[in-house]
């Protein structure tokens, strides 16, 4: 599929939104969205905390305006501003000085990295705690420590999210949706906003949608389960395929994790499209941890929505630290996702029911001037042998993805072809 994304506009976007510390609530998701806004349409939601959405509470909203550790001398030894991941997410307002054991209790990091600042979060249980490399924690003297947090948790405060839709020819839908909660870090998840964004961006140009397509950018967990709440009803009368954006942008082969049905529409349109494109690639079956699918695919859901992605979460030591950053991702491995998805979306958007127009015997080929220009193949041979397969596999019971998977052709030759036998009258789609 070409495309025309701007692999520099990408990472301009990148350094504005990278430095913003985003939670599960809070104003620096709304600064994202803002941004996000001038490149996708965005209707912005708030849903105040306390608010109930199945077994869950939306949470009081939590907003940072400094926080630090200085030693004895007036020395700042950990500053927000360095890194926001050196504040402990959720973190509850503290001033006050501590002896360097106490002042432990309230210290997290990675033994195994120790050159790197975990990535926490405390939403539902009140405390405070500050990140930092392992390095920095064993060598911290003794000391008077003065630490200052100046947090605020505010209950009369809310959930912030954004959604998008562009509207096709039918209203049945797609949903793409990606997650806004994580501050710094490149991979999980500043990749899905990025891509889910110029995904909008490349479909908003086409004027041809057949399906229309729901975006989402909401804090994990508690945002999907806040809006399937309200409108997972409505996603059940029109939502034949969904994807969850994360962890796009790393060096790494696709990774495509399968819905919990395991066999629905975008599980074989992205196993379509990776078999005809890509050498390598993971496929999984669906598991209940992970991102937003977790919800999506719950049982009273149980909706079709995959994972289309690069190395998946968990499966990156970078993963949720500071080495998550931007050297770790590439913008043209952002732009490789954001085409893949577009390549998924074309053949979903012509994955119809085939059938002949008369289905006796092969039709006289070269009566229809079938081979000039098809896929540029100047190889009749393969285009022969791809006309013969889709005229014996469109007898009403196969779609384009059963023809595609059958016939082993590239899904964007097959569907070149069939235009053609459209065209000629050979093949109709079937009601
Ligand atoms: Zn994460």
């Amino acid at each position: 599929m070409l495309s025309l994304i701007n692999v520099d506009e990408i990472e301009n976007y990148f350094d504005k939104l990278f430095p913003i510390l985003r939670s599960v609530t809070g104003n620096g998701n709304r600064e994202t969205l803002n941004i996000i806004n001038e490149i996708v349409d965005l209707n912005i939601t708030e849903v105040p905390s306390g608010t109930q959405c199945f077994d869950w509470t939306v949470p009081p909203e939590w907003n940072l305006k400094d926080a630090w550790i200085k030693n004895s001398k007036g020395e700042k030894i950990v500053d927000i501003k360095n890194s926001n991941l050196h504040i402990l997410g959720y973190s509850t307002p503290f001033t006050g000085k501590l002896t360097l054991k106490e002042l432990k209790e309230h210290l997290y990091s990675l033994p195994d990295m120790p050159d790197a600042i975990p990535f926490l979060i405390s939403c539902y249980k009140r405390r405070w705690g500050f990140s930092l490399t392992h390095n920095q924690l064993q060598s911290l003297p003794e000391d008077t420590y003065e630490v200052l947090i100046d947090s605020d948790i505010n209950s009369n405060g809310s959930l912030t999210y954004g959604e998008a839709f562009i509207k096709g020819k039918s209203e049945k839908e797609i949903l793409i949706s990606t997650y806004i909660c994580h501050p710094s870090l490149a991979n999980d998840n500043l990749s899905g906003i990025l891509s889910a964004a110029f995904l909008y961006k490349e479909l908003k140009k086409r004027s041809d949608l057949r399906y229309s397509y729901r975006f989402l950018f909401i804090p994990e967990t508690i945002g999907a389960i806040a809006y399937l709440s309200k409108h997972g009803n409505e996603l059940k009368e029109n939502l034949i395929a969904g994807f969850v954006l994360t962890t796009c942008g790393d060096r790494g082969n696709f990774t495509y994790k399968r819905s919990r049905k395991g066999n629905t529409l975008p599980d074989r349109a992205v196993e379509c499209v990776l078999s005809s494109t890509e050498k390598e690639y993971t496929l999984e079956d669906f598991f209940p941890t992970g991102s937003d699918e977790r919800q999506y695919c719950s049982p009273g859901f149980n909706f079709p929505v995959g994972s289309l992605m690069r190395t998946r979460y968990y499966n990156f030591p970078e993963y949720h630290t500071s080495k998550d950053n931007k050297d770790f991702i590439s913008f043209e491995h952002i732009k490789g996702t954001i085409e893949k998805y577009l390549d998924v979306i074309t053949l979903i958007e012509a994955n119809d029911i085939l059938v002949r127009t008369n289905p006796y015997c092969e039709p006289q080929l070269g009566k229809y001037d079938l081979y000039t220009s098809l896929g540029g193949q100047r190889d009749t041979s393969i285009i022969n042998g791809l006309i013969i397969y889709i005229l014996n596999l469109a007898d009403g019971s196969n779609d384009l993805i059963d023809i595609v998977k059958k016939s082993k052709y590239d899904f964007r030759l097959v569907i070149e072809a069939i235009r053609k036998l459209v065209d000629k009258n050979l093949l109709k789609v079937k009601d």
